[in-house]
């Protein structure tokens, strides 16, 4: 809770910076001088810094250090990942990816659509799950690369990635390669099964306490990639630019934290989850839970509900105002009046879709803020009725 007064439900947006993350940055931007690409002393230890960091990341993810790549988030992991592999597999090959993906997956794929390139995005159920069998069926022999999300954003949905990555595998030579977006799972979901079966996955460091600014993608050895910017000798010559190593050795230490708690924390955040779900449903009426059940694999942080006669972009102006942060579907459309393409996607009218309201709760979080936020939902609702 941020203290005396504010409840912040909103930790599929960002995350608070870990104290521990934030002394790493801290010391390290007064320390360092050198560019990690200098040979001089100052360079060799900038660069010995990066090197701990690579290793430590790869530790936490389960990968060997050159397979690390780092960049500027989550969305430039996913781009890079997309992009990069699509073009360079060559002219006429494509991807498929599912219709409930972030907008930076999204956009990926619009741009490589615009290059003329087959793309499918296919569908999903109810609770917002692809069937693996469908992504199998839709990656013929023009798909250079198959992207499905490990968790949704806006639902908390586990996607079968592992079994799809099987499913891919068993096709053998000349099969698509499979990039899983895990910016949602890190530190919340076991990441080994997913990864195991996975040639590409990209992370973000924010959203698990590190600094905004730093993401991970890690490639497996032997994937082809094309930059997204020009040549450049620095992350194997797919990311050129000076790398900002303090920022990175935090982003790194945030990631090794959250994967070596999450089975604590996890256990901690969904039995907070369920509470809050219990507190809504007896105490406001014609609320609605929107993607999996609260007894499906899901991510343990994340509720979306929608009120029936309350439309959230509105609505959520009334809820700071009251001390609540929560949001509408992911936060990089909550500027926009379109109802959430994730809600449409499950089957929802748009009057469903707009009254959407995503809670999200996160390392800070703690059963006063669950009972605070029923409150401030249950007065805000009665008033807005
Ligand atoms: N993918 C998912 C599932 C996300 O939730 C987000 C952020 O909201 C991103 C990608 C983008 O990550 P970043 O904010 O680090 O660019």
């Amino acid at each position: 809770m941020i203290p005396g007064v504010r409840v912040h439900l909103d930790h599929n947006a960002t995350t608070p910076l870990r104290p521990e993350a934030l002394e790493v940055l801290r010391e390290l931007s007064a320390r360092l001088r050198g560019n990690p690409s200098s040979v001089h002393a100052s360079g060799r230890e900038a660069r010995a810094r990066l090197d701990e960091a690579r290793a430590r990341t790869a530790a936490a993810l389960g990968c060997v250090e050159d397979e690390v790549v780092f960049t500027s988030g989550g969305t430039e992991s996913i781009q890079l990942a997309l992009a990069g592999v699509v073009r360079a597999a060559g002219a006429q090959r494509g991807l498929v990816t599912s219709v409930v993906e972030h907008s930076a997956v999204l956009a990926a794929a619009d741009r490589l659509e615009r290059e003329r390139r087959p793309v499918t995005r296919v569908r999903v159920d109810p609770t917002g799950r692809v069937e693996p069998g469908e992504i199998v069926d839709a990656a013929r022999e023009d798909c250079a690369l198959v992207s499905l999300q490990a968790a949704n954003n806006e639902l908390g949905t586990l996607q079968p990635v592992a079994a799809l990555g099987a499913a891919l595998r068993a096709r053998g030579a000349g099969r698509p390669l499979l990039h899983t977006d895990a910016v949602q799972a890190l530190g919340r979901v076991a990441l080994g099964p997913l990864l195991e079966l996975a040639d590409l996955a990209s992370f973000s460091a924010h959203k698990v306490g590190g600094p905004t600014g730093i993401g991970v993608l890690v490639r497996r050895r032997g994937v082809h990639l094309e930059p997204l910017l020009g040549t450049g000798s620095q992350e194997g010559g797919l990311r050129p630019g000076t790398e900002p190593v303090a920022a990175i050795a935090a982003a790194a230490l945030a990631i090794e934290l959250a994967v070596r708690e999450r089975a604590a924390y996890a256990d901690r955040v969904a039995r907070l989850c369920r509470l809050l779900w219990q507190q809504l449903h007896a105490n406001i009426p014609d609320v609605a839970l929107n993607g999996p059940d609260l007894d499906a694999p899901r991510l343990p942080n994340t509720l979306n509900v929608s009120v029936a006669g309350v439309e959230s972009r509105t609505f959520l102006a009334r809820l700071d105002l009251e001390g609540l942060e929560a949001s509408a579907g992911s936060a990089c459309a909550s500027g926009s009046l379109e109802p959430s393409h994730v809600l449409l996607a499950l089957g929802h009218d748009a009057e469903r879709a707009r009254g959407a309201l995503r809670l999200s709760l996160g390392r800070t979080s703690g059963e006063e803020d669950v009972h605070k936020a029923v409150d401030i939902l249950r007065r805000t609702i009665s008033a807005a009725r």
